[in-house]
């Protein structure tokens, strides 16, 4: 079954027809504020969207038929492949581990989420280069997903630039690294770092993110302090 617009078409099973109508209009309506984000009229081709309910499928999709088994992780639940977007059902999605109590608004910051790689990549200048770190950092914080953050970047700037996803709270470094860079850097400027990604100074980046937690943190207690007095 499907639901379409002009940007987006929604590919489910009958079992889950009455949340697609939900995953449709969340996307309708974080579509615009992404789409301004990466200044884009438009993207290349429709947003295909396909809602798995059926694990095994999702599997064979992220491993290409078994061919590439480390591609699949447990806890994977949606990823976003050549400008579609692949997103497990719900009742799939709380079964993965770490997800059981995820909430409904969370699973619908996951496909904003996709959606936010899908306009990113269609601004990269290398399509081939999709370095993790920023790509993460700006789907998570776009997509509001504030459950990830953190102190204090504690593992090597190498780490996250060659090793991402098997670091320990990558999400968590991914979001507070792309929050400092957005309140530390022009809009245009961003864009211009997110079109060539791979580009950055990482150890720069990890840095500076520290610096700007520690500054704030030294803020906050002064802040508490003011409000004693
Ligand atoms: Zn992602």
């Amino acid at each position: 079954m499907e639901l379409k617009n002009d940007v987006f078409i929604i590919n489910y099973s009958e079992n889950d027809k009455d949340f697609a109508k939900t995953l449709f209009n969340q996307l309708n309506e974080n579509k615009k504020r992404v789409m301004d984000f990466f200044e884009l009229d438009k993207v290349s081709k429709q947003t295909y969207i396909k809602i798995y309910d059926n694990l095994q499928d999702f599997i064979n999709l992220r491993t290409e038929n078994g061919k590439f088994p480390e591609r699949y992780k447990p806890w994977n639940v949606a990823s976003a492949v050549n400008g579609d977007i692949h997103i497990l059902n719900f009742d799939l999605y709380k079964k993965a581990p770490n997800h059981e109590n995820r909430e409904f608004d969370d699973y619908l910051k996951t496909l904003v989420h996709e959606f936010v790689h899908v306009c990113h990549e269609e601004i990269l200048k290398d399509k081939s280069i999709k370095p993790a770190l920023l790509m993460e950092g700006i789907a998570t914080k776009l997509a509001g997903q504030d459950n990830y953050q953190t102190n204090h970047i504690s593992c090597s700037a190498s780490e996250l630039k060659t090793n991402f996803y098997n670091v320990e709270n990558h999400y968590s470094y991914a979001y507070t690294i792309m929050e400092y860079l957005m309140d530390a850097t022009s809009h245009s400027d961003l864009l211009e770092i997110l079109k060539e990604p791979h580009k950055v100074d990482v150890e720069e980046l990890v840095k500076n993110t520290n610096q700007y937690l520690e500054n704030k943190q030294k803020d906050d207690l002064n802040n508490q302090e003011q409000s004693v007095k």
